[in-house]
């Protein structure tokens, strides 16, 4: 598992995101919230938004092409990607 450092939340565990789950997060954009099945090792896995997710349906589910095109990972701070999944999948987290 490797960390990172967050401006807010000090040192986290890495995450890993797609551009429009972290550009939205701050923009305060829903865009919805997508991931891979949760692993005792992982319990924060890889995520993307819906418009990725339709994307990536369309390559029956390999990040190639055009899925790939768009994904533009981004790294959030474990603390920031509760905060993601939280504000993505409907609620406030800032309430
Ligand atoms: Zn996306
Ligand atoms: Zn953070």
């Amino acid at each position: 598992m490797s960390e990172v450092r967050c401006a807010t939340h000090g040192l986290q565990q890495a995450t890993f995101v797609c551009q429009h789950i972290a550009d939205g997060l701050l923009t305060r954009n829903r865009v919805g919230f997508f991931w891979t099945d949760e692993t005792p090792e992982n319990p924060r896995p890889d995520a993307w938004c819906s418009a990725c997710n339709d994307r990536v349906q369309a390559t029956n589910g390999d990040w190639i092409g055009e899925a790939l095109a768009h994904l533009e990972v981004k790294t959030l701070c474990g603390a920031c990607y509760d905060m993601a999944k939280v504000f993505h999948t409907g609620d406030n987290p800032w309430s």
